[in-house]
């Protein structure tokens, strides 16, 4: 499972440079990719080799100190909460203060490993200033400046050393499902009617990780683990007011489960804190089933199912050959079908397609249809193969293969999509030189 580090500090300190910083270069390239914006708050980074997000917990605790003096406990704790690792960074600028120090108590009473940034250390004089922060009971420091990038890497390379090593996959051959989405969404209804009135717990996994959050049920025939999000067995109870935990809390499940089951409140649309969630699966590669919950709330009409769904796959672009199902939680309608949806998508994330039956369907399409001429020159793909990759993954050969763009991509995408199903499930396409 993928390490987390979260960024703690308060407002203005430098977290959100820092971060960038850390997230630029891969997110860069993800984001012209896909052409999607992107949440500015959860990113991966790697260093010597070891990847692993980042989040940057003060998100959406902009402001005044005050604003942030209620949410301070809050933000630690979902730090100590979801994280491995913690950097708490503070600025040399304004000095030390109050709220340093009662991150640090919150800290160190945690037992999670966490690095002091004194950031804003852009010269050497204030190498000097930096002193006083001894006093918040740490060891060591790490001077840096996030604007230019000094000191960064010793930073790095002492965080990167606490991390846990990467655990080979637990290869389970059952689906991991992750049920996720807004507060009051019906996460927790959700769980309770599909689990709750048999005896539905087989085995509770111990797992391979420090905190594994698995549960494996059997429901309607159906074996899977169910991650836990809904906060079920949640060390601290933060009352999840503001949007940006609850998304920052299903970090962790959703790069745990093979199928994010996306949970959203019909009367309250498939908003833009929705969509993170929904990119958040999309970008881990992750399954995706789309429940719109409470549809007994909303008065039908002749095509209701059909324009919601329209609107909602508009918001999914380019991302939309996902299953969405319409549920009453309340009126238990349509969970079998919930859950049925779960394993196809499942199903159609570990799908392998035999090289010779990708090859006999692609070759005469592209053939058909060969990708634009590029400075004159002819591209010409010969051969496919599907990688050894949890998510489906597909190798074109070429003899030109820089020469192929984005949109034909995408179009090698979509005929990937047309002839074999791979419906919820992000389909990767890369072009290599033969
Ligand atoms: P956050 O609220 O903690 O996320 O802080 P921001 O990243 O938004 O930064 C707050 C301000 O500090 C911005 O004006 C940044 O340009 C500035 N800043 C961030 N890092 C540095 C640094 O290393 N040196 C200096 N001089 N300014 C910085
Ligand atoms: P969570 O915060 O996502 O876990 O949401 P809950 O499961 O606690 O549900 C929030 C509220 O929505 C509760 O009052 C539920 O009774 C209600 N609710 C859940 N599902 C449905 C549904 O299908 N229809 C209606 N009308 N209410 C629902």
């Amino acid at each position: 499972m993928m390490s987390i580090v979260a960024i703690v500090g308060r407002p203005n300190v430098g977290k959100s440079t820092f971060f960038n910083r850390l997230i630029q270069r891969r997110e860069a390239i993800t984001d012209a990719v896909s052409g999607v914006t992107r949440d500015r708050h959860y990113g991966k980074s790697d260093w010597n080799g070891k990847e692993f997000s980042l989040i940057d917990t003060g998100g959406y605790v902009k402001g005044s100190d005050d604003v942030f003096e209620a949410e301070i406990d809050k933000q630690v704790e979902l730090a100590i909460d979801e994280a491995d690792a913690i950097i708490f960074m503070v600025d040399v600028e304004a000095g030390l203060t109050g709220m340093d120090e009662e991150v640090a108590t919150l800290l160190r009473k945690s037992k999670k490993p966490f690095f002091l940034a004194v950031n804003k250390v852009d010269s050497a004089t204030r190498e000097n200033d930096a002193v006083e922060f001894y006093s918040l009971g740490v060891e060591k420091y790490y001077t840096l400046s996030s604007i230019n990038g000094s000191g960064t890497g010793e930073l790095l390379d002492d965080l990167v050393k606490v991390l846990p090593e990467k655990e080979e996959t637990e290869e389970s051959e059952l689906p991991r499902f992750a049920v996720v989405g807004r507060p009051n969404a019906g996460k927790s209804s959700f769980i309770n009617t599909l689990i709750g009135e048999e005896r539905y717990i087989v085995t509770d996994i111990a797992g391979t990780t420090r905190d594994s959050i698995d549960t494996r049920y059997n429901r309607f025939g159906f074996e899977f683990n169910l991650v836990d999000t809904a906060g079920i067995r949640r060390k601290t109870k933060v009352k999840e007011d503001l949007e940006f935990y609850s998304v920052m809390r299903s970090v962790r499940a959703i790069e745990h489960c093979d199928v994010m089951i996306l949970i959203f409140d019909a009367t309250r649309g498939f908003d833009g804190q929705v969509q993170n969630i929904f990119w958040l699966a999309h970008r881990n590669n992750k399954g995706v089933v789309i429940l719109v919950n409470k549809w007994d709330l909303v008065e039908k009409e002749t095509n209701s199912v059909k324009d919601y769904e329209k609107l909602i796959r508009r918001e999914c672009e380019p991302f939309t050959d996902v299953p969405i199902v319409f549920i009453s939680v309340l009126n238990k309608q349509r969970i079998y079908k919930a859950i049925e949806t779960a394993v196809e998508v499942y199903k159609n994330r570990s799908k392998r397609i035999k090289t010779s039956k990708l090859n006999d369907v692609l070759l005469p399409i592209i053939q058909a249809t060969p990708p634009p001429q590029y400075k004159g020159k002819y591209v010409k793909i010969k051969f496919i193969t599907q990688l050894p990759t949890p998510h489906p993954t597909f190798a074109f050969f070429a003899n030109l293969p820089q020469y192929v763009k984005d949109p034909y991509k995408r179009f090698l995408e979509n005929k990937l999509r047309e002839n074999f199903d791979f419906t919820g499930v992000p389909v990767t396409v890369y072009l290599r030189k033969k």
